[in-house]
């Protein structure tokens, strides 16, 4: 890979082909997959009836710009608001979910603060960067957006940053990229209604936790949380590129026509695809999750949490990460696990990530974990 920027390092085989859980890469080697592409393909690899969607698409248009109605980003829309008076604005990332709901926040409030989160990951565009809390990957970049505050994660020092001169507070509800770390509960509650007393605004970042991947269509509803903002990107068009920031209905005035847009956003190829997610994503469809994700649970603190090189398990649902001791390089864990035939992903602090695909059965799921434990036991052996 000579002719491109070397931002990412790579391993060295290339994925050729994928269905459902399995993919295969150029030497025909098959592997289990564990990252679902990083939280995107969270119904398979060429899920049918994503594919069906989105040829039938290619059939019809391709690209028309905002300039016209869309009943399609209209039906995406409402399944996104999942039967609140939500209203959405597309967009094709993470980071530009991110930029939308930077914005708006400044605009509706009329303020300019905002407090983040260390550890916090939300995208690598100025604003979204700026309200990153990972010196690592912001070093040479500044300077960056003015206004920005950071806060302790779960820490209840942060409560007394909430002031009203904020404009707002964005989180994650699990920061994925943070090295998994859970919000507590009971600390999230606390900042919510914090927010709602000094009148600012909430923005909840589930761009790696949405679409179902802890049990729910958005892990807040586990806390029975009420954002003003979502944003959501990764796993809503199963790998066709796509974000959205979800908002609520009051704050529509602030967006008003020329606020804010961007010529590929609700592309009818993405918006097909989301449908066709969206559709899928059903209580029944979540309720299988959460079965799963019990019974990888019950092997995870049976079989891996009490193995030697294990500190600790954290994540909900499918989101898990499985920290390790200091002495085991996490790089080299991933290695061996893809010559044992499973792909899965890194986190911060020596974290192994583990981001199933949502569609994947009970028995694969074990079949990972017996992978992943007799790598950890045989590198224990090996030091
Ligand atoms: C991946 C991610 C982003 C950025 O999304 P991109 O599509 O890569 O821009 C933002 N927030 C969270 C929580 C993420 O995991």
């Amino acid at each position: 890979m000579n002719s491109l920027f070397p931002t990412y390092k790579r391993f060295p085989f290339e994925i050729v082909k994928g269905q459902g859980t399995t993919l295969f890469d150029d030497s025909g080697k098959k592997y289990l997959d564990f990252t679902s592409g990083i939280g995107v393909c969270n119904l398979g690899y060429t899920a049918p009836n994503v594919k069906q969607a989105v040829a039938s698409q290619l059939e019809k248009v391709w690209h028309t710009s905002n300039l016209y109605e869309s009943s399609l980003q209209e039906h995406v829309a409402q399944l996104l608001g999942a039967g609140t008076d939500k209203k959405v604005f597309f967009c094709n990332s993470g980071t530009e979910a991110n930029e939308a709901a930077l914005k708006l926040a400044r605009k509706a409030t009329g303020k300019k603060n905002i407090l983040a989160f260390d550890h916090s990951f939300h995208g690598r565009t100025y604003g979204s960067l700026s309200v990153t809390g990972n010196s690592k990957i912001k070093t040479g970049f500044g300077p960056f957006l003015s206004g920005i505050i950071f806060a302790p994660y779960n820490d209840t020092t942060a409560l007394n940053q909430i002031t009203s001169n904020l404009a707002a507070v964005i989180l994650e509800v699990i920061q994925g990229e943070g090295g998994v770390i859970n919000g507590n509960p009971q600390w999230l509650k606390a900042v919510a209604k914090k927010c709602r007393n000094e009148g600012v605004l909430l923005i909840i970042d589930e761009v790696q936790t949405g679409m179902g991947r802890t049990g729910k269509l958005y892990s807040y509803q586990h806390y029975g949380l009420d954002p003003d903002i979502v944003t959501v990107a990764k796993g809503l068009a199963n790998g066709i590129p796509v974000g959205a920031m979800i908002g609520k209905a009051e704050l529509a005035e602030s967006f008003g026509p020329g606020a804010h847009g961007t010529t590929f956003g609700g592309n009818p190829l993405a918006m097909a695809a989301a449908e066709a997610v969206l559709t899928t994503i059903d209580a029944d469809f979540l309720d299988a999750v959460q079965q799963k994700a019990s019974f990888f649970w019950y092997y995870l603190e049976k079989e891996i949490a009490p193995l030697q090189v294990v500190d600790s398990v954290s994540g909900k649902g499918l989101m898990v990460g499985i920290h390790l001791n200091k002495e085991l390089e996490i790089s080299n864990v991933i290695t061996a696990l893809q010559q044992a035939g499973l792909l899965t992903l890194p986190s911060r602090g020596n974290t192994l990530r583990l981001l199933p695909p949502l569609v994947i059965t009970g028995s694969k799921l074990l079949t990972g974990l017996k992978l992943i434990k007799n790598t950890l036991q045989n590198i224990t052996v090996n030091q």
